[in-house]
């Protein structure tokens, strides 16, 4: 009740300012100016938009089940674009598709010459098989994709649609973008695509990937996906028995690279993560292939890793070339491909941004930690462009599992910071009530 007394008196003083004011005044917000922040928390119509995620709790818990039970595995996500393209038409947007599968939803601004992107992917990690019916008992939800990235996903659109309720407009453009090929081997194609679109134009990046509001992802990990392949010439396990063997090659250089010295700081990691090869017990194989994941906080490391990796392979084959008794059937061929590389990057601790995501959290009550972490905002921030990742309120867990849940108990208090956060970088042009 205090608070709700104390809000009545500040907007009913903020209502005097802005009867007192020209007709369209900028509330913009300035990086540590937090009496700015303050007048945005106050502005009636920002309020009309935090108020609505309350008053409409079931609708947006409805449409992020409707949402997670259409498949979207990595480079299948049109139909699930399409349904989020249906809601951001419905609240006034001008929404259009790209040809990389982007749905992006503009809220023109008092002025375009720069615009904020709001996003959160499409995509997850399951096969198109995958059952998805979303099971729900009370505020729980449980079903694969239900938090990674239905949690997101919901809170784009329950924002765009309280800022359109609330008809606020803002000074610079928003994007509300739901993009593809966020997971794995996507390699964030669909961020990337939007960033070399808008990049002359781009003020900033707010990504929605998950639940919860414990944290905010400034720092972008830098990771590479390389897939190594040995071919040889192959044959019969006894009478061709001599003849070089990728696979022997394969596991020859692995077991050299898996004792590669990496360092602590900065933290820096490997994972041997699928191989393959050979037809049956009693071939040799003519192929072998392995997958390996590649991070570390210094794109120097990786470039290091990257160049042991192709070091110890090159030696595996080597060694089994110098051991092997039958070279006259042909030699062993190697490769290393790159199966995708997320760019590192980090936001400046003194950024708007960050500085706008602190106000919120200082608004909505809530303390956040900074992390690092792969993820959309990798693009923007390896380009300099301010830009981070956060969740979308509620709670969640078990991501990319078959027994992912999410609980949307609090969501209210993730929008806000979402909201909040988005229109301090929109800026609001306020205008007079009549
Ligand atoms: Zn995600």
């Amino acid at each position: 009740m205090k608070l709700i007394g104390d809000w009545c008196l500040k907007s009913l003083v903020l209502s005097c300012i802005l009867l007192a004011m020209p007709i369209r005044q900028v509330i913009s917000f300035p990086a540590n100016r937090l009496a700015h922040f303050t007048q945005l928390q106050t502005n009636p119509q920002v309020r009309t938009a935090l108020d609505w995620f309350a008053a409409h709790h079931a609708w947006i818990d409805d449409e992020q089940a409707r949402l997670t039970e259409i498949p979207a595995p990595t480079f299948q996500e049109s139909e699930r674009a399409a349904a989020v393209k249906v809601l951001l038409s419905a609240v006034g947007l001008e929404v259009t598709t790209d040809k990389t599968g982007n749905v992006i939803g503009l809220l023109r601004g008092s002025s375009d010459k720069e615009v904020v992107v709001l996003s959160a992917h499409l995509d997850t990690v399951f096969p198109p098989e995958t059952e998805v019916k979303v099971h729900r008992e009370k505020s729980r939800m449980t079903a694969p994709g239900i938090s990674d990235n239905g949690a997101g996903l919901a809170a784009l659109v329950a924002v765009a649609r309280a800022i359109h309720e609330a008809r606020i407009q803002p000074q610079r453009g928003i994007l509300f973008v739901a993009n593809v090929g966020e997971e794995g081997e996507g390699n964030l194609r669909g961020m990337r695509a939007v960033v070399d679109a808008y990049r002359d134009r781009l003020k900033a990046v707010i990504v929605l990937d998950g639940s919860s509001v414990d944290h905010v992802t400034t720092k972008a990990l830098a990771s590479r996906r390389v897939e190594v392949v040995i071919t040889g010439p192959g044959g019969h396990s006894w009478s061709d028995f001599g003849v070089p063997n990728p696979i022997n090659a394969l596991v020859r250089g692995s077991v050299r690279f898996i004792s590669t010295r990496i360092p602590s700081t900065p933290r820096t990691t490997f994972n041997l993560g699928q191989i393959e090869g050979g037809t049956s017990v009693n071939s040799i194989p003519y192929e072998a292939r392995l997958k390996v994941d590649l991070r570390s906080e210094k794109e120097d490391e990786l470039t290091r890793l990257e160049g042991a990796l192709r070091e110890c392979v090159a030696a595996g084959v080597r060694d089994e070339l110098e051991t092997s008794r039958d070279r006259s059937k042909g030699k062993l061929e190697w490769k290393l491909d790159s199966l995708g590389e997320r760019p590192g990057g980090e936001l400046a601790a003194n950024s708007s941004l960050l500085a706008a995501l602190r106000a919120a959290d200082e608004f909505v009550g809530n303390q956040s930690r900074v992390e690092r972490a792969s993820t959309d905002a990798n693009i923007p921030l390896s380009l300099g462009i301010e830009a981070i990742a956060i969740g979308a309120g509620g709670s969640g867990g078990g991501a990319h599992s078959l027994q992912e849940w999410y609980e949307s108990d609090g969501r209210e208090t993730g929008l806000k910071r979402v909201l909040l956060t988005l229109l301090a970088s929109s800026a609001v042009t306020a205008e007079k009530t009549r």
